[in-house]
């Protein structure tokens, strides 16, 4: 763990139990020099411990860059609670998770993630204020949903020539809080929707309502579009499945999308562009930051429309370097993150 946390430049990892709920979570710090910390909280069933530490690990990384580029003045943090199916008292587990984040003193902000709610959030708030996404402050989901969607509209332009998603076929892996969404203002914009879940629901849902065609999960990858839009969980491009591609841009909501870095450099060979995930799955972050800072809805609709902007930098950007818009949103994060 310790080589990963160097190799990713990670300030601190945290871990908790708490018999008497069942608690066992992971909060990991990775850098605190644009300010606090802020990420979501997952709650879900991992193999072993180590993965857990390794998610947190990875994702709080991703969580620095995403606040440094969308000019936040926050670090990045991300915690695990690991899904014990025995657990009794779901709101006692988030209360003891809530004692925890408090317990770092303002230096971690928690939030949702996938598995968790804006209920979970009320929990975790009776033990600290160190809180966004509660039912007050509102679920950041569907600001999520709204950012990756301009940002497709901006990869469309920059791969196609053109932002009208009319009849465009987009294939969006993941049906969740975001995915569902973003299909919604897809299908509103004309766009011919693919669809895979693990849930099935999920995919009659968009059959019924968005007029979706379903694809199995394996196949999505490589079924012919013009945009892939992972957001479902965990890195989907790795230098096998990439070869599997059969579209002209990624763009979705997924967190780390790449393996690695060499595989954005395959897809740029391969002349399929990749719209960095911490840059176009900003929206959720922003909305919980500014709200944290009681920001009205005005301020962050303005900031929200600064990703596609921001994407279509990087693009530009990536294309004068003759480099991949990975590299690109990299070397710019890191600047910031790290003052290099
Ligand atoms: P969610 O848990 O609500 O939904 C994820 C959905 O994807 C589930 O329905 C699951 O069954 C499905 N899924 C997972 N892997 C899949 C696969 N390989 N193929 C098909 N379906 C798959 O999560 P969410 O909140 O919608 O988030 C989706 C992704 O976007 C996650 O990676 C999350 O970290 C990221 N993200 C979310 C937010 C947010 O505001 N919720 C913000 C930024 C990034």
């Amino acid at each position: 763990m310790f080589a990963l946390m160097q190799s990713t430049r990670t300030h601190s990892l945290h871990l908790c139990v708490d018999p008497a709920t069942g608690l066992k979570a992971v909060i990991a710090i990775h850098n605190q020099r644009l300010g606090p910390a802020m990420g979501g909280c997952r709650y879900l069933p991992y193999p072993d411990d180590d993965t857990a530490m390794t998610d947190a690990i990875r994702l709080a990384q991703g969580m620095s860059y995403k606040a440094a580029l969308a000019g936040l003045p926050l670090g990045g943090g991300k915690a695990v609670i690991i899904r014990n199916p025995h657990v009794e008292n779901r709101a006692a587990l988030f209360e003891a998770f809530g004692r925890f984040v408090d317990s770092l003193e303002g230096r971690y902000i928690t939030a949702t993630d996938s598995g968790t709610s804006t209920l979970d959030m009320d929990c975790i708030a009776q033990s600290t204020r160190h809180v966004t996404s509660t039912t007050t402050a509102g679920d950041p989901s569907p600001h999520s949903a709204m950012g990756v969607f301009a940002g497709i509209r901006a990869t469309a332009m920059a791969r196609l020539g053109t932002d009208n998603l009319e009849g465009l076929r987009v294939a969006v892996q993941g049906l969740g809080n975001v995915g569902f969404a973003l299909a919604e203002q897809l299908h509103a914009a004309g766009a011919v929707l693919l669809v895979s879940d693990h849930d099935p629901g999920r995919v009659q849902l968009a059959m019924e309502q968005l007029n979706a065609l379903p694809v199995a999960s394996e196949a999505l990858v490589s079924t012919p579009c013009d945009i892939f839009a992972p957001c479902g969980l965990g890195p989907v491009l790795n230098s096998q499945s990439v070869m599997q591609l059969r579209c002209a841009a990624v763009a979705g909501s997924a967190n780390n999308q790449l393996t690695h870095l060499q595989v954005a450099d395959q897809l740029e060979t391969r002349g399929i562009l990749y719209a960095p995930d911490y840059i176009i799955n900003s929206g959720g972050l922003i909305y919980v930051a500014l709200t944290h800072q009681g920001q009205d809805l005005g301020t962050i609709t303005a900031h929200l429309a600064r990703i596609p902007t921001r994407l279509t930098e990087v693009f530009a950007h990536a294309q004068a370097e003759k480099s991949s818009p990975a590299r690109v949103a990299q070397q710019l994060a890191e600047k910031l993150v790290y003052n290099a």
